[in-house]
């Protein structure tokens, strides 16, 4: 079942059919306090699912040395049954063995005759503080294999030093990454008192529509959120909306490989989200260097297939310097002797990294004037004073810290992109 519901001229999709089942971990190492937070996070995400035997079945496990079936995935038949169930979430202490739960998960849970569903998304989120007294690769292959998805929640001990927690690759981490296979399934939070902020930003990042925050189960689009963003498999698009848009890539010094292929991959995964097509909406793609441009016009391609290939074959390019003469030089594609559709919304999106040294306020004025929408994504240390210059409103400016904060932005330029202009 797909719920649309609308929103501005978008839509959000959320395709929330999917048994899940949280394996917590209530070892004696977490502790009284820190397990009242994951009490708490676990009714936050759940809040925000449209649970029911029909939509979103939810399974809990908690364990240490053994594992308890808390409930199963036909337990609960509905929302608020499963909330009081959480709030009084038993928590015993004991030993850590995460790779015997996920057995467990596997062998008890995972299975039709409690309640797991054919043809439905399999998921496992892993609560734990990742220091299991035994293996947990085999395991969480074993439960992989069987149509699981497998995520993995890493929280650290609130007694470790702050710096352990600021390393970029926490011990911890390496078994986050066991338990879950990916890492873009694993989700780090320094501490427990994080997960009340990662609480905070599900609820406000994109789903603060008609103010009924805890209703929609979408989520933010932050790094260490991949876990929400997936729960609630939030897609936003633009559909029945026709518009025109370009992006202009403007980076000044050359960048490594992988980032520009970071930054291809984001605007691929912009249009993968929208619906193209002649008479819905157009992209185009502009990449700019102090003596060579590639542009892709609003009209060359009008399927997702053929604009994700343009860009894979687009080629890194040497510095550019002048994105003042690059947003000029712009805005002659959105005209219609270029396949421009005037008539229509047009934005121009200049991902940059701020550092323009040539004068970028007239070329943007002079383009705002003709009607077409610039924003700006900031990356690495992007000059704020600059990208307000592009767009003229704070609204219209995002900052990615680094390439691989682009990801995060995704379905928030997709909503901006998507909002009536009026
Ligand atoms: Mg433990």
């Amino acid at each position: 079942k797909t719920f649309i519901r609308p929103r501005h001229g978008c839509v959000f999709l959320w395709r929330l059919l999917a048994d899940i089942v949280f394996i917590v971990d209530e070892s004696t190492s977490i502790g009284n306090k820190n397990f009242q937070l994951v009490r708490s996070f676990l009714s936050s995400i759940v809040s925000g699912l449209e649970v029911g035997l029909t939509n979103v079945r939810v399974g809990i496990a908690t364990y240490n040395d053994t594992t308890t079936a808390r409930a199963y995935l036909n337990t609960f038949h509905d929302k608020e049954e499963i909330l009081q169930f959480i709030k009084n979430l038993p928590y015993n202490r004991g030993g850590t063995k995460t790779g015997a739960a996920l057995d467990f998960a596997r062998k008890e849970i995972f299975i039709e005759q409690k309640g797991r569903r054919k043809g439905v998304q399999q998921v496992a989120v892993v609560i734990t503080d990742g220091e299991s007294q035994d293996d947990v690769t085999d395991q969480a292959k074993l439960l992989r294999r069987t149509g699981v998805t497998v995520f993995a929640v890493g929280i650290q001990n609130a007694s470790k030093p702050e710096l352990d927690m600021m390393a970029s690759h926490p011990p911890e981490s390496t078994e986050l990454l066991q338990i879950a296979g990916d890492p873009k399934r694993t989700v780090f939070v320094g501490n427990f008192d994080a997960l009340k902020s990662i609480n905070k930003g599900i609820i406000t990042d994109i789903c603060t529509s008609d103010g009924k925050e805890n209703e929609l189960p979408c989520l933010t689009a932050r790094k260490r959120e991949n876990i929400l963003r997936f729960l609630c498999s939030v897609s936003a698009a633009c559909e029945d909306v026709q518009t025109d848009i370009i992006f202009l890539t403007s980076i000044f010094e050359r960048i490594p490989a992988k980032e520009y292929q970071t930054m291809k991959d984001f605007m691929k995964s912009v249009i993968h989200k929208s619906t193209i097509g002649r008479n819905k909406v157009h992209f185009g793609v502009m990449q700019f260097s102090n003596d060579q441009q590639r542009v892709l016009p609003l009209n060359r391609h009008y399927s997702k297939e053929d604009m994700s290939k343009a860009i894979d074959e687009m080629q890194q390019v040497n510095k550019s310097t002048h994105t003042g003469k690059a947003i000029t030089e712009a805005t002659k594609y959105f005209e219609a002797i270029q396949g421009g559709r005037p008539d229509l919304r047009q934005s121009l999106i200049v991902i940059t990294d701020g550092k323009a040294e040539d004068y970028i306020v007239r070329p943007a004025a002079a383009l705002r004037a003709k009607g077409v929408v610039i924003y700006a994504i900031g990356v690495l240390d992007a000059n704020p004073a600059q990208l307000l210059e592009i767009t003229n409103s704070p609204d219209s400016v995002f900052n990615a810290r680094n390439f691989d904060a682009l990801k995060d932005l995704e379905n928030r330029v997709i909503l901006k992109l998507c909002e009536p202009t009026g």
